[in-house]
């Protein structure tokens, strides 16, 4: 059976992930998207089990203990990981795994899954960052300056990305993403192919 790849998709909050994300699993079925556990609260509008499992800090904890997690970090005060399993199930079934998670985590899927794609998505400008994050107006002013700090120190781990997107026209970006996923896609099949052809031809070459 086929692997589907790991994609890594960071970048500043307010950068357009989720949009992106959104328009990108409207294009194939064979992309799904990781549900990550968190400890902050629910925006206004978000569902446990649909944008996030939410936990309490002592639930996490837990899931931490049990090796639950593929990565986790701390964010702006709360913990949020990847579920183990799902990702592990999806992958095996061939599907294009999607997660949305930030730097730290990003660099900790790449140590363990070193044929992951990792991607960083930023708008074209800083002005256009904080023009977005005041324009979703999900977050308090407080909140918007700390994100614009933490921000200022993600740019300084751009480098270990494979791929810089920059989201400035959304639909043009929609199509980069998809390529370049399609073709890394292509690539693991194509590898995964010709090792088990090549196996093959060994064995019988062996036996002869
Ligand atoms: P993130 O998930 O990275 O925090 P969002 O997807 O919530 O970011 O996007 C932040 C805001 O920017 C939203 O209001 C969204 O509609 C807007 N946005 C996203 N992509 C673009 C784009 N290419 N051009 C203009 N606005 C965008
Ligand atoms: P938000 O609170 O805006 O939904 O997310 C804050 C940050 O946490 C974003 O950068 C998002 O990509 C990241 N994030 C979401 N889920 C995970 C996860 O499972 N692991 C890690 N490491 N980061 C995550």
């Amino acid at each position: 059976m086929s692997k589907g790849t790991l994609t890594v998709i960071s970048g500043f909050s307010g950068a357009g992930k989720g949009t992106l994300m959104k328009r990108l699993l409207e294009r194939h079925g064979n992309y799904v998207l990781s549900i990550s556990a968190t400890t902050r609260s629910p925006r206004e509008g978000e569902l446990d089990g649909r944008e996030y499992f939410f936990k309490t800090r002592e639930e996490f904890e837990e899931m931490i203990a049990r090796d639950q997690l593929l990565e986790y970090a701390c964010y702006v005060g709360n913990y949020y990981g990847t579920p183990r399993s799902w990702v592990e199930e999806q992958m095996a079934a061939g599907r294009d795994v999607l997660l949305e998670i930030e730097i730290q985590g990003a660099r900790n899927i790449k140590k363990k899954y070193p044929e992951a794609l990792l991607i960083f998505v930023s708008p074209p400008s800083a002005q256009e960052l904080l023009r977005r994050l005041t324009g979703r107006g999900t977050e308090t002013p407080e909140v918007i300056q700390s994100r614009i700090s933490r921000a200022a120190e993600e740019a300084q781990g751009m480098d270990d990305y494979d791929y810089l997107l920059i989201n400035d026209d959304l639909e043009c970006c929609v199509g980069q993403l998809d390529q370049l996923i399609q073709s890394a896609h292509r690539r693991m099949s194509e590898n995964l192919e010709f090792a088990g052809k090549i196996t093959e031809e060994l064995q019988k070459m062996k036996g002869e």
